[in-house]
């Protein structure tokens, strides 16, 4: 399951196939989560959050909250659309 900890968005594992639970706002499949730990943990998230959907993902980065190992930011120069 993904869950956003920063506004609550999740996607279809989180719901368990249940129809209620997939009829809520929060639900968002076609969003892309980042968890702690991908990318072989080139980055660090704020606030301690776990899993961060890409809307929140990229509103922290742009922040500057997002941190980088060795400073390398991927999406510094790219939409992070393209990533996908
Ligand atoms: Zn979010």
């Amino acid at each position: 399951m993904a869950m956003c900890d920063q506004c609550g968005n999740f996607d279809a594992e989180h719901t368990d196939g249940e129809p209620s639970i997939m009829a809520l706002p929060d639900y968002q499949p076609d969003l892309y989560y980042y968890w702690h730990g991908d990318l072989e943990e080139e980055y660090t998230m704020p606030n301690d959050y776990q899993c961060l959907c890409e809307i929140c993902f990229d509103i922290n980065n742009s922040e500057g909250k997002i941190k980088w190992k060795n400073g390398k930011n991927p999406f510094k120069c790219a939409s992070i659309n393209s990533v996908h």
